[in-house]
């Protein structure tokens, strides 16, 4: 596992290269997401820490009790275009491991299997599998898969979750997202509107932790929207592999059409398009789309109630902090949810309030780092543990109790073969 650290550091640029030729986003974006795939690896590394069990002595006159943990045996990963580098705690825990990356970017999971076994794995302890449902659905169906971790949108998620527990399997679904991030007027709003655009806007969007809707409590909004829309003007928007670029394309010419459909929606629903991405030409090989920001947008409208998962930022104003939790708590989503603020107390409030699996005070992508677990909650995750960091180690295992009863060396009847002092 040490080497295979040391080979995915040493070939960070040719795995970022490969994510942004398929997805599009901008290298230092992708190189961003290789250094969390290592902090992965590096906690994989102390897996012999995360599995040592607990011990119970004397629970009876002879007996203790004490708890393994071992592995389930094969199991499966399923990952979304945006996501396409994965971790590998289950094989440090044991488990021999198929990846099922997303068609639409497949190639950085088969360099990492190049480099997995370039470190010395056996071949088939990890397993590249190419393919879309149909490959989902054999993989769901397979008797010999004992596990199955899965991360994508809402509707997938929940139907691979549906299906692989029917099917007796352990399941992991973490689904979509629709985070907010709410400023309150106290904030210091120059860092909340960097804050906010390099969230929005960030692979032009495609993020499971990619803030979508800007909350401004009390009079923050105009001041807010105008520090937002000054920053998104000078954004450098160009070929994921342009060093100069800040954001990329998008991953196909279906999916901008889809984001596009949304901003037009929203402007036909009342929302004012602040900044509009619509109509605007870019030199470079790919789908893009600019930066959008849509104000008064209201919570009966489509822009606000799904996710769209492209650069298209939505401003709601409300009167009061608890205006701003009660539109969060009522989002069928839960998986990230920021605050801004010099308020501690407020801060502190949210963190105990929100309904959310990870919170930002004042950080607007609140990603945990590897030895914390990360999911959400509600609809964006279905099943009963996060991934990675220690909840990635319970759900890759499987506990046993052991209980023993040895009898005393004085009670033993049998001829021990060296001398006993009874
Ligand atoms: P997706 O649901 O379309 O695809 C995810 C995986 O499921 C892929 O491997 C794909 O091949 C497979 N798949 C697609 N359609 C299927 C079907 N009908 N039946 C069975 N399998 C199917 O997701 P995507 O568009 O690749 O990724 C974006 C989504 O992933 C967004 O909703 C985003 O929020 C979510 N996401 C969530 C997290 C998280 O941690 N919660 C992280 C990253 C991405």
């Amino acid at each position: 596992m040490f080497r295979f650290r040391n080979l995915v550091e040493e070939h960070t640029d040719d795995l970022a290269r490969a994510i942004t030729l398929e997805h599009g986003k901008v290298l230092s974006d992708a190189a961003g997401e290789v250094a969390r795939g290592l902090e992965n690896i590096e906690f994989a590394c102390g897996i012999a820490q995360h599995l040592k069990g607990s011990y119970n002595e004397a629970a009876a006159t002879g007996v203790n009790v004490y708890t393994i943990r071992q592995p389930l045996g094969v199991v499966a990963a399923i990952t979304p275009f945006n996501f396409p580098v994965m971790v590998p705690l289950s094989i440090a825990a044991g488990n021999t491991y198929i990846l099922k990356p997303s068609e639409r970017d497949p190639s950085a999971a088969l360099l990492l299997g190049e480099l997995f076994h370039e470190a010395g794995f056996p071949k088939g302890v990890l397993n590249v599998v190419q393919g879309d449902k149909v490959a989902v659905d054999r993989l769901l169906e397979h008797p010999t898969i004992q596990a199955i971790s899965f991360v994508g949108s809402t509707p997938v998620a929940k139907h691979v979750y549906e299906t692989g527990t029917r099917n007796g399997k352990r399941v992991q679904a973490l689904a979509g997202a629709k985070n907010h991030m709410v400023v309150l007027p106290d904030a210091d709003l120059d860092v909340a509107a960097d804050a906010a655009v390099s969230a929005a806007f960030g692979s032009a969007g495609e993020r499971c932790m990619a803030i979508s809707v800007l909350v401004a409590v009390g009079d923050v909004a105009d001041e807010l929207i105008e520090a937002v829309s000054d920053r998104m003007g000078k954004l450098v928007i160009g070929d994921g592999t342009d060093a100069a670029a800040e954001m990329g394309p998008l991953v196909t010419e279906e999916h901008r059409n889809r984001v596009t459909n949304y901003i037009t929606q929203g402007a036909a629903d009342g929302a004012s398009v602040v900044v509009d991405g619509r109509n605007q030409s870019f030199d470079g090989n790919g789908y893009f789309l600019a930066p959008t920001l849509i104000d008064h947008v209201t919570t009966d409208m489509s822009i606000y109630t799904d996710e769209i998962f492209g650069p298209v930022l939505s401003v709601v104003r409300t009167a009061t902090y608890e205006e701003a939790l009660q539109l969060i708590q009522d989002n069928r989503w839960g998986n990230g949810a920021a605050i801004f603020t010099r308020h501690g107390g407020a801060a502190r409030a949210f963190q105990d309030e929100v309904e959310a699996g990870m919170v930002g005070i004042n950080v607007p992508i609140p990603v945990p780092v590897g030895y914390h677990s990360f999911g959400g909650w509600n609809d964006s995750l279905f099943g009963d543990t996060s991934m990675y960091g220690p909840d990635g180690v319970r759900f890759f295992t499987r506990p046993k109790v052991v209980t023993s009863r040895w009898s005393s060396l004085a009670e033993s009847s049998v001829d021990l073969g060296f001398p006993r002092n009874d």
